[in-house]
């Protein structure tokens, strides 16, 4: 597994369990069929970054998403890739506010930004949560400058 930045890439320890072994199976997927590692574009984020990059969505912060460059995958990769992960983990997905229909793995962006967002639910996340006790939310861990002056 690759990442686009250090930030990703420090950061990917923060992510939930569930997500490091979905990424797993994903990693080897493409390894099969691409011949290539995944890059990792975005992992866990923090409050300031969410803001600046005008991101609504708390997965990324939660350590429940990441992004997967995708950019430079065909059209036939991407969404066998895409089904691949829908059709057999869907059950890791989160609830869709749009369609109220559970989603593991969706293409999102254009061109340079093209990736697939894949993020576990909420309340996937808590469910498992007694699988994995040693797991801390990254919310709860207070290593950045965004978490410190949210404090104040
Ligand atoms: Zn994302």
């Amino acid at each position: 597994m690759d990442f686009k930045t250090d930030y990703a890439k420090e950061r990917y320890e923060l992510l939930h369990p569930a997500v490091k072994e979905l990424l797993i199976i994903a990693d080897k997927w493409s390894l099969e069929r691409r011949k290539k590692p995944l890059v990792l574009t975005e992992t866990v984020t923090d409050a300031k970054k969410d803001k600046a990059e005008g991101r609504e969505s708390p997965s990324h912060r939660e350590g429940r998403a990441v992004d997967i460059r995708v950019k430079d995958w065909t059209e036939k990769e991407i969404s066998a890739f895409v089904a691949f992960l829908n059709e057999k983990y869907l059950y890791l997905g989160y609830i869709r506010k749009k369609t109220g229909k559970r989603i593991l793995a969706y293409l999102h962006g254009e061109g340079d930004d093209r990736h697939v967002h894949l993020a576990i639910g909420i309340d996937v996340a808590e469910k498992y949560k007694k699988s994995y006790p040693n797991w801390k939310s990254p919310l709860t861990i207070k290593t950045n400058k965004s978490s410190q002056e949210k404090e104040k």
